[in-house]
């Protein structure tokens, strides 16, 4: 009976701890949605895993039930706060007194355990330890604190029930963590190569499909109004042909270096492949601005000296096409500024041309 209590129960976890997960990292990636009330969300959310795993007890064999409802706690307090962890604890006490009606001294013994369960979790996790560590003493302190709660209402029970007790609360407690850590290793490794996938490797700039979903992201998802440039280092060719190809690599990561140098933090670098660059310049919609900011990168790679491998200097300078978004539609605005920065080629390189 205890063997299929704890399988269902685990699953119960399992299961929540996935789809929170999901549902968890798409509120927080939504800018929409605040911290506080992602706070909110994530405390609403628990509670809700709380009440159902409050009807999923496990029954000892004196006849008492135990549940999880300490799990929900201490997960919504680690992961969103000390709000969440309120939120999950009023929504799951407000649970235990509508589900015991007629309301007794239990139900208030059950709520005061959650509270003690939010406040340990909450102390605990503000001190200076590994997160493991942490989880360990938590986990340790609110099945004691559990146990106390089930001696004051059962008064004394026989020693192999208080023996599962501890061992199904324990278990649970650390079944929990692993899942998480589990959970939280995927997502940074998520994380990492979903950034990396975008990088160019040789210069460190967004690669094109980096480009490609900031580019869809602007002007498809948000509808922001941008400049986008297109660069290309003049007669790259001659660099590779007189020095060779590493010294071309090397006045290309020079060349990324000076781009990034000579824009915003918040604005977008990549480098479409080759000697070909792209510039995404959020908020940028007059044309006296836009040209402010090409003229400035012009200059600057023109005036800089850039240092091949064996240390001889190179100069070089490059043509930019400019087009606006939303004055071009998204699907013409590529090729319209391919076309400008063709035409800023053929009237003589070292210069830009705007989009007509
Ligand atoms: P233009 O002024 O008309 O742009 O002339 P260009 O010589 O810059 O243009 P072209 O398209 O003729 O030559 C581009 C060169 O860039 C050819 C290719 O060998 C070189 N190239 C492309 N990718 C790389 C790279 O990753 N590393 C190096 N070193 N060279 C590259
Ligand atoms: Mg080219
Ligand atoms: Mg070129």
């Amino acid at each position: 009976m205890i063997i299929k209590d704890m399988f269902i129960n685990f699953c119960i976890i399992s299961t929540f701890l996935f789809f929170g997960n999901i549902v968890f990292r798409n509120w927080r990636s939504n800018p929409r949605i605040s911290p506080f009330v992602l706070s909110c969300l994530t405390g609403a959310f628990l509670g809700l895993f709380g009440i159902i795993q409050m009807h999923f007890t496990f029954k000892l064999d004196n006849g008492t039930l135990l549940d999880l409802r300490q799990i929900p706690i201490i997960v919504a307090t680690v992961l969103g706060g000390g709000i969440s962890g309120t939120i999950t604890t009023l929504i799951i006490s407000i649970a235990r007194l509508w589900l015991s009606a007629p309301i007794s001294i239990v139900s208030f013994l059950g709520i005061a355990n959650a509270c003690m369960t939010l406040l340990i979790t909450y102390l605990v996790f503000r001190t200076r330890q590994s997160f493991s560590r942490k989880w360990v003493i938590t986990s340790l302190i609110s099945t004691l604190n559990s146990l106390f709660f089930f001696l004051i209402w059962s008064g004394f029970t026989k020693e192999t029930t208080l023996i599962l007790f501890i061992l199904i609360l324990f278990s649970s407690f650390i079944f929990t963590y692993l899942l998480i850590e589990r959970l939280r290793r995927y997502n940074q490794l998520y994380d990492a190569m979903s950034q990396e996938v975008q990088l160019d490797f040789l210069t460190g700039l967004y690669n094109y499909r980096g480009f490609e979903m900031k580019y869809n992201q602007l002007s498809q998802e948000k509808h922001i109004p941008f400049a986008l440039f297109l660069l290309d280092i003049d007669h790259f060719k001659m660099i590779n042909d007189q020095y060779g190809h590493s010294a071309g690599d090397a006045v290309l990561v020079q060349f990324a270096e000076v781009l990034r140098r000579s824009v915003r933090v918040c604005d977008h670098c990549s480098r479409k492949g080759g000697e070909e660059f792209s510039l995404i310049l959020e908020h940028v919609e007059q044309q006296a601005e836009a040209i402010e900011w090409a003229e400035n990168i012009r200059k600057n790679i023109e005036k800089h000296t850039f240092v091949i491998p064996d240390g001889r200097q190179v100069s070089l300078t490059v043509s930019i096409g400019i087009g606006f978004y939303p004055l071009h539609p998204c699907d013409e605005l590529l090729d319209k500024t391919d076309d400008a920065l063709y035409q800023a080629k053929k009237a003589g390189r070292n210069q830009f041309c705007i989009a007509l």
